[in-house]
C-alpha cells in the first residue's frame, strides 16, 4: 500500500479540524494514511488518539514555537520533509485558503502538480485520479498528474466515510527556524466573529445559510436560531454579507466558502450560479423562498414555496418539540 500524506490543519487553539475525518478517510482509500501536524507545542496523547480513531496510521508530528507567526513557511517544509521521508503516493490537503497556498507552495518545492477542490479520488494502478465538480455543479471533471506527486486539495465535506482506527506511530520532530519569506509576521489570530459556539462553517455537517431575502441583520437572527436548532454553522450569500447581515467569512460559494456538507438549507436565497457554485454537492438541499420560480429550487430536494418568516418558526417550534 503506497503512503498518503495527509495535512491535519490545526489551527492556534490546537482542535483536530473537522476536514480531518474525511481526509484521513480518503486517504485509507487510496493507501497508509500518514498524518502531518504543525503544532507549537508538542502534539499531545489526546490529540495522538482522536488522530489515530480518526484513521492516521503514522503521525509525522512537527513543532516550533513560531509554527504560525509566518505565512504557512513552517507548514510547507514539514510537509516537504514527510514527504522527503515517506515518499507518498499523494498528498491530500485542506482546500481551504490556506490549505489552496501551502499546495500551491509544495508543488512548486516538489515538482509536483495540484489538483484543486476535489471531491473524490480513486487509485487505479497505482495512478491516482482526482474527481472534481466545476462549472457549479454542472460537469464533473476526472484529472490525474502524470510522473509527478499528485497534491489534492479537497473540498470540506465532499468525504463522509470514516477510515478504520489505527494506533498510530509517532515522530515529534521539532522544526528549525524559518529565515526565508519572513516579510511578513502574524502577531496575533482571533477566531470568526460568529459561529463560535457552532460547528466550523467549513466541513460542518449541517448549514443553515441566509440570503438577502431575510432583509436586514436583524432579521438574519433567524437563520442563526435554525441553525442551533439543527446543530449546524451558519452561512450566507454574497448579497446578505454584503448588506451587512452577517460577517464576510459566513459567504458560500464561488468567492466565499466552499461546503459539501449533508444537509443545505437555503433561506430566502435565489440560486445564483456563483452561490450554488459553494454549495452544489451538499447531500441533502432544503430551499425556503416565497419565489417559486427562484433557481435553488432546479438542484433542491425539498422546496418549501413560502415567506422564512412565516415557514422557520414553525419548523424550529416542531424541531425543539421533538429534542
Ligand atoms: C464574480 C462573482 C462572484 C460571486 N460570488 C458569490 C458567492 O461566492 N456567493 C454568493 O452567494 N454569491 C456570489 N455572487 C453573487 C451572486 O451572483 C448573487 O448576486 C447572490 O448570490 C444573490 O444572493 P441572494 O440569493 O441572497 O439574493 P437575491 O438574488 O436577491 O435573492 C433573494 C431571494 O430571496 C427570496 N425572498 C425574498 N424575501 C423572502 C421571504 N420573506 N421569504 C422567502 N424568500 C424570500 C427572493 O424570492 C429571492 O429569490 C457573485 C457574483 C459575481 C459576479
Amino acid at each position: 500500500m503506497p503512503n498518503i500524506v495527509v495535512f491535519i490543519e490545526l489551527t492556534h487553539t490546537t482542535q483536530i479540524p473537522a476536514t480531518a475525518p474525511g481526509l484521513l478517510a480518503l486517504a485509507a482509500r487510496l493507501g497508509t494514511p500518514i498524518a502531518v501536524s504543525v503544532s507549537q507545542s508538542p502534539l499531545n496523547d489526546e490529540h495522538i488518539a482522536a488522530l489515530g480513531a480518526q484513521g492516521a496510521a503514522h503521525i509525522y508530528a512537527t513543532h516550533s514555537a513560531q509554527a504560525y507567526s509566518t505565512l504557512n513557511s513552517y507548514t510547507v517544509d514539514a510537509l516537504e520533509q514527510a514527504i522527503s521521508a515517506h515518499q507518498p503516493a499523494a498528498v491530500l490537503i485542506p482546500a481551504s485558503v490556506d490549505g489552496r497556498e501551502i499546495a500551491g507552495r509544495l508543488a512548486v518545492r516538489t515538482g509536483g502538480g495540484v489538483l484543486a477542490d476535489v471531491i473524490d479520488a480513486h487509485a487505479h494502478d497505482g495512478a491516482i485520479t482526482a474527481i472534481h465538480s466545476v462549472f457549479g455543479g454542472h460537469y464533473t471533471v476526472a484529472a490525474s498528474v502524470p510522473e509527478a506527486l499528485p497534491i489534492l486539495t479537497l473540498r470540506a465535506g465532499a468525504i463522509d466515510e470514516i477510515a478504520p482506527a489505527h494506533n498510530p506511530t509517532v515522530e515529534h520532530l521539532e522544526l528549525g527556524a524559518h529565515t526565508a519569506g519572513r516579510t511578513a509576521h502574524i502577531d496575533a489570530q482571533s477566531d470568526a466573529p460568529y459561529n463560535t459556539n457552532r460547528p466550523e462553517l467549513r466541513g460542518a455537517a449541517t448549514v443553515v445559510s441566509g440570503g438577502r431575502g431575510l432583509g436586514s441583520a436583524q432579521n438574519f437572527v433567524l437563520v442563526e436560531q435554525l441553525a442551533d436548532a439543527l446543530g449546524g454553522a451558519v452561512g450566507a450569500s454574497r448579497a446578505a454579507v454584503d448588506a451587512g447581515y452577517i460577517d464576510h467569512t459566513a459567504q458560500v460559494g464561488q468567492t466565499g466558502v466552499s461546503v459539501s456538507p449533508q444537509l443545505y438549507v437555503a433561506l430566502g436565497i435565489s440560486g445564483a450560479i456563483q452561490h450554488r457554485a459553494g454549495m452544489q454537492t451538499a447531500k441533502t438541499i432544503i430551499a425556503i423562498n416565497k419565489d417559486e420560480d427562484a433557481p435553488i429550487f432546479e438542484i433542491a430536494d425539498l422546496g418549501i414555496v413560502g415567506d422564512v418568516f412565516s415557514v422557520v418558526p414553525q419548523v424550529i417550534e416542531l424541531l425543539k418539540a421533538r429534542a
